[in-house]
């Protein structure tokens, strides 16, 4: 049986986390529960939770039914409707660090600029720099990427952008103090992020004009907010709140069904999403070509929403599906010349999402640079480690976002395969004065990867559609490519022949320190007059 971090607790390595999201919280969480207590988490914001602290415009929420939006480590039962708001999932990530006592762990305000590995130590030295101080050099035993991959806004670079005299915004960067009442509102692009926020605009806006490049499949969002009863048995009750969420669970997952590029379900949903439409949405201010995708059903991602079609119908509300030209001091003008006048311009335009860690430069064994490695495409075994790369691992990176069920579940496989190689390190190191580090083998990433690839070939995202999940060049870098099961049986153990450990006798460098605060192993090796380590 393996032993756990907790068993070789004289061994267990110092940990530095990049990003203080759900998934960065998770980790820290799951690592104290596992003996390690050197924790350092940097966040480059001033706040917890990511995603969820980044994007608070009107109308933000979760996808995914707020049940299966907890941790199972640390659930909460106690949210008030099935598809929680952004406010409530805040406050979730933020109750994590409460009830963790994780503050203690966390760098506010403080960018890892650079990651490079030690081989002679076999640590980590990392370039951060706190807000408004000068940049230094923490050392590390193991370092964790938990950076998102919707964490970079995209905004096109428009012709005349800079000309506009309005206000303009990302949708991940809401102005809060712009003013939207009986304005002329552009807003570009018609993803999961406009079609949560466009209805509350066009409610306030004067006019609303949303320029769309690609059609969308949207269907009913089943929210309602729990009655009383519903709501104090899910609280107090654990096995029916256990027995709902698997439920939920268990639903998503047969969603999968949807996403095979053969698969007669989907073609059916979509046959009867295409019949609805064109019954009850399309009219002459919303021709088909505005309305019916032309695409696989799943290609881009499914999204839910129960007040976009009415919406489009309201008479200050407008699509346009001729391509933008260009942008003036008070206009969006499309290619066929017609002037559409705005006082603000909102771009829901996406995230970088298939550069991973670009902004991070990162040097692995023999000073191999993860840009380089990745120059065709990211791509880690599991999503979570490269070869090259020891000790270093990622949370929801290449491979592991979903399109039918909570990524959270992906997280916490994830954390829970780093546990192991964790616990395989500090198991087997042989003195107090060895350091272990683990790698995944090239021949184990290499059968990873042509796995994934070929399963990808068999999904619906493999079809000509343009997504967030592809790279120009058309590799799918974002989505796991089966069932969310097959990825919980595939990091249940670490396979021992598809990682290797290396032992390292030398001494701690010296002449290093921590980025600000003490986490517990900068307080131990100060008092033991030893090297600091981050
Ligand atoms: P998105 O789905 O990538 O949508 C971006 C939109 O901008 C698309 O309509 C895209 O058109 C358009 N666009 C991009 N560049 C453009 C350009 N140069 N000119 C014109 N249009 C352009 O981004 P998002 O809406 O921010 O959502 C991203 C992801 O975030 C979602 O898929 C989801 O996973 C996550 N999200 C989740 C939730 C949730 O409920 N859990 C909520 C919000 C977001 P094309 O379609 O033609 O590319």
């Amino acid at each position: 049986m393996q032993r756990t971090l907790r068993d070789a607790a004289a061994q267990a390595p110092s940990v530095s986390i990049v990003g203080a999201g759900l998934s960065g919280l998770a980790m820290a969480m799951q690592l104290r529960r596992s003996g390690v207590t050197d924790i350092t988490i940097y966040e480059q914001s001033d706040g917890v939770g990511g995603t969820w602290r980044d994007n608070t415009y009107p109308g933000s929420g979760c996808d995914v039914p707020s049940h299966l939006y907890s941790f199972s480590f640390a659930p909460k039962t106690d949210w008030s409707r099935r598809f929680a708001e952004q406010p409530e999932i805040l406050e979730y990530a933020e109750s994590c660090v409460t009830q963790n006592d994780l503050a203690r762990h966390i760098r506010f305000g403080t960018t890892v600029e650079e990651a490079h590995f030690d081989e002679e130590h076999a640590q980590w030295r990392l370039s951060v720099t706190p807000r408004g101080a000068a940049t230094r050099e923490v050392v590390t035993d193991v370092v964790i990427f938990a950076c998102g991959q919707l964490n970079r806004p995209a905004t096109p670079d428009l012709a005349g952008a800079v000309t506009f005299e309005g206000t303009s915004f990302h949708s991940a960067r809401w102005d809060p103090t712009c003013e939207l009442d009986g304005r002329q509102v552009a807003v570009v692009g018609n993803g999961a992020s406009a079609i949560q926020f466009v209805p509350a605009v066009a409610r306030k806006a004067s006019a609303l004009t949303i320029f769309q490049r690609s059609t969308n499949y949207v269907g009913p969002k089943p929210d309602r907010a729990y009655g009383a009863i519903e709501r104090w048995l899910l609280e107090h009750v654990r096995p029916y709140e256990l027995a709902y969420r698997w439920k939920i669970y268990w639903s998503f997952e047969a969603r999968w069904l949807l996403f095979r590029r053969d698969g007669w379900p989907g073609r059916r949903l979509a046959g009867t999403f295409d019949k609805g439409i064109r019954a009850q949405v399309v009219s002459d201010r919303l021709p088909e070509t505005a309305v019916v995708p032309d695409y696989l059903l799943g290609c881009k991602r499914i999204l839910i929403s129960n007040d976009w079609y009415p919406t489009l119908h309201r008479p200050n509300v407008e699509v346009v599906t001729d391509p933008i030209d260009h942008v003036e001091a008070d206009a969006v003008v499309t290619g066929t010349g017609r002037r559409y006048p705005a006082d603000v311009l909102i771009y829901a335009t996406g995230f970088h999402t298939t550069d991973f860690l670009s902004h991070i430069a990162i040097t692995g064994v023999e000073g191999r640079k993860l840009a380089d490695e990745w120059r065709a495409g990211a791509g880690a075994y599991l999503g979570i480690t490269v070869p090259g790369f020891p000790n270093c691992f990622l949370l929801y990176g290449p491979n592991t976002n979903l399109g039918h069920n909570s990524i959270l579940f992906m997280v916490e496989r994830q954390i829970s395969y780093i546990l192991q190689l964790l616990a395989l390190t500090s198991a087997t190191a042989r003195t107090s004065s060895s350091r272990l580090s683990v790698d995944v083998t090239p021949g184990a990433f290499s059968r990873d990867s042509q796995r994934t690839q070929r399963l990808m070939s068999a999904t619906v995202w493999a079809g000509s559609c343009r997504s967030w999940y592809k790279t120009a060049t058309g590799r799918i870098t974002n989505n796991w490519p089966s069932w969310s099961v097959r990825y919980w049986l595939d990091t249940l153990r670490v396979r021992r022949g598809d990682v290797v450990l290396r032992y390292t006798d030398a001494p701690s460098p010296a002449g290093v320190g921590p980025a600000g605060g003490e986490s517990d192993g900068e307080r131990r090796a100060a008092s033991a007059g030893r090297v600091q380590r981050s």
